[in-house]
């Protein structure tokens, strides 16, 4: 049986160490591409153009929308967010589970498109937790830190709508655990209709013919 890709929204709150989880899931199978997606902000220390993001100006960015080259963009704190076309049809085509790590909105957008996707949102233990893995970072301001827990609380919001909530406490378990979810998803009745057809057809065959069972 041919096994194809699936497409996975992982989305969570800014500091529930999605990046981390990304980098490991990857390192750890090679089932997996990461789709890198076009931004207005400003790279982060260590942060590589083509890699971590495509790191464009505004109006760049305008001029990729209006090519029709995003599957979706949202705004986020004050910068553009968005997943281009290309890369996602290429590695779909390829048969990789494809993952966007995207925000809430972006992520309602696609299930639009993609009814099949896969939604997983990432959180960490407690909100004290985020606040403290916020402040450690040590790259964003105090004002970008208030942002980004306000948008927080709008995002929970967002939480019932998702297929599955990942707790991402210990690196470890969750990347397992994130396996394992997309892992079962392809055993989805859902996602084998060829095979159900198959057997169903060759046990038609089978039950004709005659002779010794
Ligand atoms: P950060 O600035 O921390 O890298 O990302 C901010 C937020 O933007 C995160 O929630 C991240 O998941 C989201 N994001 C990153 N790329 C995209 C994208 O292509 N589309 C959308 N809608 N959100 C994105």
């Amino acid at each position: 049986m041919e096994k194809k890709g699936i497409l996975v929204v992982v989305s969570g709150f800014s500091g529930a160490g999605k990046g981390t989880l990304m980098k490991e899931l990857l390192k750890n199978y090679d089932s997996y591409a990461l789709s890198v997606s076009a931004t207005t902000r400003s790279p982060r220390e260590g942060e590589v153009h083509g890699k971590d993001y495509f790191f464009v100006t505004k109006e760049n960015f305008r001029g990729m929308i209006e090519a029709g080259e995003l599957y979706e963009f949202a705004e986020y704190t004050n910068n553009y967010y968005g997943t281009p076309r290309q890369y996602v049809d290429e590695r779909m085509a390829e048969g990789k589970d494809v993952i966007l790590e995207i925000e809430v909105q972006g992520a309602e957008k696609i299930k639009k498109q993609f009814p099949d996707t896969v939604l997983i949102f990432v959180t960490p233990p407690t909100a004290k937790e985020l606040k403290n893995r916020l402040i450690g970072r040590g790259s964003e301001t105090p004002e970008t830190i208030r942002k980004r827990l306000n948008r927080a609380v709008e995002e929970a919001k967002y939480m019932p709508f998702y297929d599955y909530i990942l707790v991402n406490d210990d690196l470890g378990t969750a990347t397992k655990e994130l396996h394992a979810i997309i892992c079962s998803e392809h055993f989805k009745s859902t996602r084998n209709r060829e095979a159900i057809l198959g057997i169903t057809d060759e046990l038609r065959e089978i039950t004709k013919e005659k002779g010794e069972v």
